[in-house]
């Protein structure tokens, strides 16, 4: 059962442009490209990370943990300063619950705030449909964060797409529907971790939708008491938690503020000033003038800024390009055809730059030793790894022994330089070469 028809007011019409701007971004950002690639693609299978232009690679993943804890620090800043500002206002389970209850009250026909008393049942089907296609185009755009959505347009225009995609989507498709066109708020009121904790976050200074009980109470119908308060029941009729904030801040409040533009309405319909119910802190409501520094968001914004400023210093000193080294096959030592004693090493460059660069891979001190490479420099593509074989092998006229040897990898164009350790190994004689 759908909550009361939101009633028209200056929240209800910020609310609709909000919910258009996050959805366009939502909807935009897996389609968007820097320099061929993609803005953000979080492409497990490949175990790269697109991340507004940032290419993280499986041996970075901090800049993934810190990314994740500059979020959560962020909501941890916000909730204590202005409360539940995310749920209200841009939480996906919020937006995308209150775009499909538009749909449905727009087809059944609703008049007024409540529901029709009977809905025809094409209505009813047709509800449903439109649900079940926005469910999809929904989930398509979530799945899209992980699979290109051009890859997945062309699998399914092809009929070629692989199963993991299309059971994701399926899934997905079905969660959504469930999700905002039956469970909506229940989510938020029992499921959700984020309203679990956020009491531990609030203080009485921290912005809230609130009830002002000084000017409301005593409350009774008009000119029977005092109080603001009429007692219609407006504000409980429109809350999708179906509370009554005139009881005081509850958990189930997602800061929604119908129950805002409901009570203003009214408010103006009597004569009264608006803002019996707005946004206010609790401290603001016992008549103090509410703190916006205090010792919790100072902590939250110097904890913030410190990840910040870690984070920038490593996008700083991050080089352009890894290497890795290892040896390749079973057979460690190997001779040549002109029966020149040699290794097989099997190195994976990592071009982290959006753009394709060549590397030039060298020996440092590799006296009496010559790199054998098919191509060098080596073309890699932009955010991209290259794994190849070279070769290392002694001179003709040494007496090779076990020795470290020391790879160089270097941009082609010249810059910084990553260097890496192996071990170059022959069989035979000893360490000296005798
Ligand atoms: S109490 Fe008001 S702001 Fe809170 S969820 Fe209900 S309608 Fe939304
Ligand atoms: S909408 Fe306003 S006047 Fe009506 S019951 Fe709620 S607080 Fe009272």
């Amino acid at each position: 059962m759908l909550s009361a028809r939101p009633v028209r007011g200056r929240f209800r019409r910020l609310r609709s442009v909000a919910n258009a701007a996050l959805i366009a971004v939502l909807f935009a950002i897996p389609w968007l490209r820097v320099n061929g690639q993609p803005l953000v693609l979080l492409d497990i299978p490949a175990r790269r990370f697109h991340v507004f232009g940032l290419v993280i690679f499986p041996q970075e993943l901090f800049f993934l943990w810190l990314l994740v804890a500059g979020l959560a620090l962020s909501l941890f800043f916000f909730t204590a300063l202005l409360g539940r500002l995310w749920c209200g206002w841009a939480c996906p389970q919020t937006v995308f619950t209150d775009v499909f209850a538009g749909i449905a009250r727009r087809i059944q026909g609703w008049k007024g705030t409540t529901p029709p008393r009977r809905v025809a049942r094409w209505r009813v089907a047709a509800t449903h449909a439109v649900w079940l296609a926005l469910a999809w185009v929904v989930a398509f755009h979530l799945v899209a964060y992980f699979r290109s959505p051009y890859e997945i347009v062309a699998g399914l225009r092809a009929g070629l797409l692989d199963p993991t995609p299309m059971a994701f989507l399926g899934a997905v498709t079905a969660l959504c529907y469930l999700d905002f066109a039956f469970v909506r708020q229940t989510f938020c009121k029992y499921l959700c971790p984020y309203a679990r904790f956020q009491s531990v976050l609030f203080d009485r200074d921290t912005l809230v939708v609130a009830y002002d009980t000084a000017r409301g109470e005593p409350r009774g119908k008009r000119g029977t008491t005092s109080g603001d308060c009429v007692d219609c029941g407006l504000c409980v009729a429109v809350c999708p938690t179906g509370i009554d904030i005139r009881r005081g801040l509850q958990l189930e409040c997602v800061a929604c503020t119908q129950c805002i533009d409901a009570c203003d309405g009214v408010m103006q319909r009597i004569g009264r000033a608006p803002h019996l119910i707005g946004y206010r802190s609790l401290a603001g409501a016992e008549g103090r003038a509410a703190r916006v520094l205090r010792p919790r968001i100072a902590i939250y914004a110097a904890l913030l800024a410190g990840l910040v400023a870690v984070f920038v210093t490593l996008i700083a000193r991050r080089l352009p390009m890894d290497l890795y080294v290892s040896h390749a096959g079973s057979a460690l030592v190997a001779h040549a055809a002109d029966g020149r004693t040699g290794n097989v090493f099997s190195v994976r460059i990592t071009n982290r730059g959006l753009a394709p660069r060549s590397f030039h891979l060298a020996l440092e001190d590799g006296d009496g030793l010559e790199l054998v490479a098919g191509l060098n420099p080596i073309p890699v593509a932009g955010a991209s790894s290259l794994q190849t074989d070279v070769f290392v092998l002694a001179a003709a006229d040494s007496h090779p022994h076990s020795r470290e040897l020391r790879f160089v990898l270097e941009p082609a164009e010249g810059g910084p330089r990553v260097v890496r350790s192996a071990h170059f190994l022959v069989t035979g004689g000893d360490e000296n070469g005798n």
